[in-house]
């Protein structure tokens, strides 16, 4: 499957406010058709696979004992990749079969990865899984590795090499946006990147998905599943942002196996969290494009994948994740528009 490419047609495309007639408009798409997916790939990097076979349990505790957020699925008797286990599994695992912190659950503690995803739970599997592995060539551009991770809507793109079937690397937006950040030093700067961040309207602006601090466990999980957003503002009865939960924290319950208490409080969820980070990580509508690809990058955690847009009274208006900013500088430059939506 190939996306779709433009030519120069689009120089005088509008999207995003961009205006791509500006000069350079078009650099950090020419970067990512240049370089493929192999380049973005570390020397060495730990990559853990499971067998279907093992206990959906077993795998998020392996998941936590590697310090890992997701695993490709190996089907022994197909002799193939059959789809992804991530965090977002887990949590929709918990929100189908939570009851309260008295009854256990079942399913989560003793079925295989291959029967919570066989016709038993046929509901469930539909709504959580792939029916497929979606995978890249370490030729495929950048570019490409963008468009499928947009257009599937995935946060994990597994490198596959076509010769030996292995996977060699899972690409993420992170791991793109930070190659591009060493290595892209010297292609010119685009204008639109001094530009306004409200001017340029990259960002999720409207029906922001929050929860409140008082709220359960429980109900971030149900928004989680309902909305698919990758992470909550935390914010009190004014709106003012108090902390960011993302789908990432949720590992923690593995970790610290407290998955079977959800009716906590999001204010004690967030202090439970191991790797607790002070404060959350915010822009303003007035700051340039640059500046908060800048502070994205360069998060003392290690990169984050999104930041919340606040007014100065710290009020939640927006979300600018990395998903938009790929879309924005590459994708939009190409004519393909609005894979977020
Ligand atoms: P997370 O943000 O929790 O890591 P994703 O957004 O990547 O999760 O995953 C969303 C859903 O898509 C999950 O059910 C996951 O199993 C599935 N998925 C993720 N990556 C792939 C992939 N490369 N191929 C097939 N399914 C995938
Ligand atoms: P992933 O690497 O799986 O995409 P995230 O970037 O969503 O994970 O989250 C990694 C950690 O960084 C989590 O503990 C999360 O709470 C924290 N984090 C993510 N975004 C922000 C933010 N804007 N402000 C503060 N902490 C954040
Ligand atoms: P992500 O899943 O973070 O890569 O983002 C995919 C899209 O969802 C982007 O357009 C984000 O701006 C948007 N988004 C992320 N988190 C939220 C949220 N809490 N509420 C509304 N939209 C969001």
């Amino acid at each position: 499957m190939e996306p779709p490419t433009q030519g120069d047609q689009l120089l005088n495309y509008v999207a995003h406010g961009i205006p791509f007639a500006e000069a350079n408009a078009t650099v950090y798409m020419n970067f990512m058709k240049s370089h493929c997916c192999y380049d973005a790939i570390p020397t060495s990097c730990k990559l853990v696979v499971f067998d279907t076979t093992l206990q959906v349990k077993k795998a998020f505790y392996a998941l936590v004992a590697n310090g890992l957020r997701a695993a490709p699925l190996w089907d022994s008797k197909l002799q193939r990749f059959v789809g992804m286990l991530t965090i977002t599994d887990f949590i929709n695992i918990l929100h189908c079969y939570y009851k309260s912190p008295m009854v256990q659950m079942y399913e989560l503690e003793s079925h295989k990865i291959e029967t919570w995803r066989g016709d038993s739970f046929q509901n469930v599997y539909l709504q959580c899984f792939n029916h497929f592995l979606i995978s890249i060539s370490p030729e495929a551009s950048l570019f490409d590795a963008i468009y499928f991770l947009l257009k599937y809507k995935i946060h994990r793109l597994p490198v596959i090499d076509p010769e030996s079937g292995n996977v060699l690397h899972i690409l993420t937006h992170k791991r793109i946006l930070k190659f591009l950040h060493i290595f892209g030093k010297k292609v010119p700067k685009p204008a639109f990147i001094r530009r306004q961040i409200q001017e340029l309207g990259i960002g999720t602006f409207k029906n922001i998905a929050t929860v409140r601090q008082t709220a359960t466990l429980y109900e971030a999980l149900s928004i989680f599943v309902e909305r698919r957003v990758s992470a909550l503002p935390v914010v009190d009865e004014g709106g003012k942002v108090v902390a960011l939960y993302s789908r990432f924290d949720v590992i923690n319950l593995a970790a610290q196996k407290t998955y079977n208490n959800l009716d906590m409080t999001m204010q004690e969820a967030v202090r439970r969290r191991r790797c607790f980070s002070e404060g959350v990580m915010k822009c303003y509508p007035d700051e340039t494009l640059e500046t908060i690809i800048d502070r994205i990058v360069k998060a003392e955690v290690g990169a984050v994948h999104r930041l919340v847009l606040v007014d100065r009274a710290d009020v939640v208006k927006g979300i600018i994740s990395l998903s938009d900013l790929l879309q924005a500088m590459v994708l939009t430059p190409a004519g393909i528009d609005a894979l977020l939506s």
